[in-house]
């Protein structure tokens, strides 16, 4: 693995005591564990009106002061969505979600273009926040989309390899048994061909490696683990919930993609084929977390908001959901 280079680094080095301290590290305790966001892209531009259907900036007005300009552009109507994995470490083992969307990768389609052949340091940033790819124990991937499972694998002498070697790739039964169809014949499903080709890059190497265990809703890969069905996304989505007697947390994946979903709920991904696997399952999986979170006081870490990544729920009074941001060690 290469050093860390300045240019490397999303926002802003500084030099302390000899090492290079990154403002992008950022460090949260969930009770005993430490919570670390490992950033891949820090800002794709998605438009507000297709990621929130009816969206209607006037009823968010109040949220201005934080949402604006960091997770909304009111001005162009676009959100900004971050791409990070989230990373785990317990004392007794380290957990992975959702590894991102990789180097190397041939994602041309749209509306993923933004992903095509990346060269990220993201195995960088893993080092910097102090894990080494071999030291993962458990990878947990929410859904098969392209940025949930692309550093799975990485090119190795025109091979597609396991990036964690010694670590159990725990996948969602159905999910799997979904895109392993798709990638037979993919003709059948014209709505999903911005997937073309991640079953085979990023999924079946570590299947063929015997690196994977299937499992479903309500099982438990790891201690204080659980995994929680959350469908709708795509037809397999899951939520993986780490909780210790102390605190937890919810990692979410594409429940929901901006702080907009929090504030409303009902505003869903564009209506159109492909969006959503099942736009009725998606709304009733994004209720379900929310008001999981809002219930234990658990936080909830998606896969696409923007610093600080990971915010309390709290239900308010008049039936909609509130947010909260954590302070950062
Ligand atoms: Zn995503």
């Amino acid at each position: 693995m290469r050093p860390l280079r300045r240019q490397d680094v999303v926002g802003r080095p500084r030099w302390w005591n000899g090492r290079i301290y990154l403002d992008n590290v950022r460090l949260m305790r969930v009770g005993k564990a430490e919570l670390t966001p490992v950033l891949e892209l820090e800002a794709g531009l998605v438009p507000v009106a297709g990621l929130c259907h009816g969206w209607d900036p006037a009823q968010v007005e109040a949220h201005a002061e934080w949402l604006y300009p960091r997770h909304v552009d009111p001005v162009t109507g676009m959100a900004r969505l971050s791409h990070h994995s989230w990373l785990l470490r317990t004392g007794d083992f380290t957990l992975l979600v959702d590894p991102c969307i990789g180097n190397s990768k041939s994602r041309a389609l749209p509306p993923n273009e933004y992903y095509d052949m990346l060269d990220t340091p993201w195995l960088d940033r893993l080092a910097a926040a102090g894990t080494h790819p071999d030291e993962i124990d458990l990878v947990v991937c929410t859904h098969l989309h392209p940025d949930h499972c692309g550093w799975n694998t990485r090119l190795v002498d025109g091979r597609w390899n396991p990036t964690f070697p010694n670590a159990r790739y725990v996948l969602s039964a159905p999910e799997v048994s979904f895109w392993d169809a798709f990638a037979r014949a993919p003709d059948r499903f014209p709505e999903f061909a911005y997937n073309r080709g991640v079953f085979e890059d990023s999924v079946a190497p570590v299947l063929e490696a015997g690196l994977v265990e299937l499992l479903d809703d309500g099982d438990s890969p790891a201690p204080g683990v659980t995994l929680l069905a959350t469908p709708g996304h795509t037809a397999g989505h899951w939520s993986a919930c780490y909780a210790d007697d102390l605190d937890g947390v919810c990692f979410s994946g594409d429940v929901l993609h901006s702080p907009v979903h929090v504030l409303r709920p009902e505003w869903t991904l564009s209506p159109s084929p492909g969006a959503n696997f099942d736009h009725q399952a998606a709304a009733a999986s994004r209720r379900a977390v929310l008001d999981h979170c809002a219930t234990t006081g658990h936080l909830l870490a998606p896969a696409h908001f923007q610093t600080p990544h990971a915010c309390r729920i709290a239900h308010s009074t008049d039936g909609r959901y509130l947010l909260s941001w954590p302070t950062e060690i």
